[in-house]
């Protein structure tokens, strides 16, 4: 079983519809791929009816979340899987999510017409096609005029990566795993030794996430050394979490490929029996 539990799709900042990502997991080898696009479930249908036989899709998202108990507070990211998508005070918070990242899109064209840079609001909102907005899309919009030659590039420091970064208002993290759980879902803390996308997330942090009911961690990523995965992996089993493994597929937004990384079927199905917010679904 190749178990694939993070991709992202057109709903957020991936390049493939959820259609077409569904045919891309096949045609990697994958058994069960999840659909974690940022801040939405806007992918869940169109990835569900498009399944091909025997591929398993776990619906899930991935949080933008935030801790707000120290000074600096800590950006992280929340994988969340096989919630109920109508659960009215997770839906809430999601909508104030992407809203906050419109209105941040807004003041980074702002800043960069500031500095003569004609990048327009409508034409960053077109590479999101109505999908979460996110940097990857100011990114295109860098490439478009030639300032940058990819994604990766528009992520450095005299770009997206500092000198235009903004923030954007998170959901509390400890609400953001309540949330998940009420829902009746698991949540999974993403690439939390990824400094490349933004703040290591302290292990004393992990332990109190753990003991606020997160379920697992994201051990095995792209963005993590080999040292970074044996310390994630050995600090889940301290406190007793579960860890996975995946890819963190972008499209062509990423250089990454589908089932770079993979999870434990043993883990996966311990998962599944857990979580009563939504079923996993299998193509026939
Ligand atoms: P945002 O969610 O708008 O803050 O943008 C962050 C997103 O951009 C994350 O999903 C990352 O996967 C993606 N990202 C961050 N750094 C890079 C990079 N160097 N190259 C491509 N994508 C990146
Ligand atoms: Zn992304
Ligand atoms: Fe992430
Ligand atoms: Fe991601």
């Amino acid at each position: 079983m190749r178990i694939d539990l993070h991709a992202h799709s057109t709903a957020s900042d991936g390049t493939d519809s959820p259609e077409t990502l569904m045919m891309e997991a096949a045609a990697a080898g994958l058994d069960v791929v999840a659909l974690t696009d940022h801040d939405t479930t806007a992918g869940w249908e169109a990835a569900a009816a498009a399944l091909p036989p025997g591929l398993t899709l776990v619906r899930g998202a991935e949080l933008s979340g935030r801790w707000y108990g120290g000074e600096p507070t800590v950006g992280l990211h929340l994988l969340a899987y096989l919630f109920d998508p109508g659960y009215e005070p997770l839906v809430a918070e999601l909508t104030r999510v992407r809203r906050s990242r419109e209105h941040r899109a807004e003041k980074i064209v702002a800043l960069l017409n500031a500095d003569g840079i004609d990048v327009t609001v409508p034409e960053v909102q077109a590479y999101a096609a109505g999908g979460t907005v996110g940097r990857p899309h100011l990114a295109q919009a860098l490439i478009r005029r030639g300032l940058v030659a990819t994604v990766d590039e528009a992520f450095a420091p005299e770009w997206l990566g500092r000198r235009y970064r903004l923030a954007k208002v998170d959901i509390d993290v400890f609400t953001a795993i309540r949330l998940v759980n009420e829902a009746g879902g698991v949540s999974v803390l993403a690439h939390p030794r990824a400094d490349v996308r933004g703040h290591i997330v302290p292990d004393t942090l992990i332990a109190e996430l753990a003991a606020a009911g997160l379920w697992g961690v994201e051990a095995d990523h792209i963005d993590h050394s080999t040292a970074d995965r044996v310390h994630t992996q050995l600090l889940a089993r301290k406190l007793g979490l579960r860890f996975t493994g995946s890819s963190d597929y972008h499209g062509t937004n990423k250089t990454v490929r589908l089932g770079t990384f993979t999870t434990d079927p043993l883990v996966y199905e311990e998962m599944i029996a857990t979580a009563t917010g939504t079923t996993p679904v299998t193509g026939s």
